[in-house]
């Protein structure tokens, strides 16, 4: 779970006690700070779904097709896993093509 912020608290105005709405650039914001569409939203119980998967086993890690929320997670998760690797790829590539002799560079 380390590619998503903390969940504990808001990530722009550090309130906890009030739903997350979306994740932003700095990391969740929350209804009391942040107004967004209804469209945008995420749904009700992110953040107890979050907090939930923190604490619990992998073996008891909830289905993820359970509910709104977790297909949500998953969604995120999901999202920022393939940006991770897509910046992997294009770093990848600029390596190899600023580098003079291919075959040397690993091992
Ligand atoms: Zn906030």
């Amino acid at each position: 779970m380390g590619l998503l912020p903390n969940s504990r608290v808001c990530g722009h105005c550090g309130r906890g006690d009030t739903p997350f709405v979306i994740l932003g650039e700095r990391g969740w914001c929350c209804s009391a700070c942040t107004p967004a569409d209804k469209s945008e939203t995420l749904p009700g119980g992110t953040k107890e779904y979050l907090n939930k998967i923190r604490t619990v086993r992998a073996e008891e890690t909830p289905d993820s097709d359970e509910s709104n929320a977790s297909r949500a997670v998953t969604q995120l998760l999901r999202g920022r896993l393939l940006n991770e690797i897509g910046n992997l790829k294009s770093y990848d590539i600029l390596f190899r093509i600023g580098s003079p002799m291919p075959g040397n560079i690993h091992s």
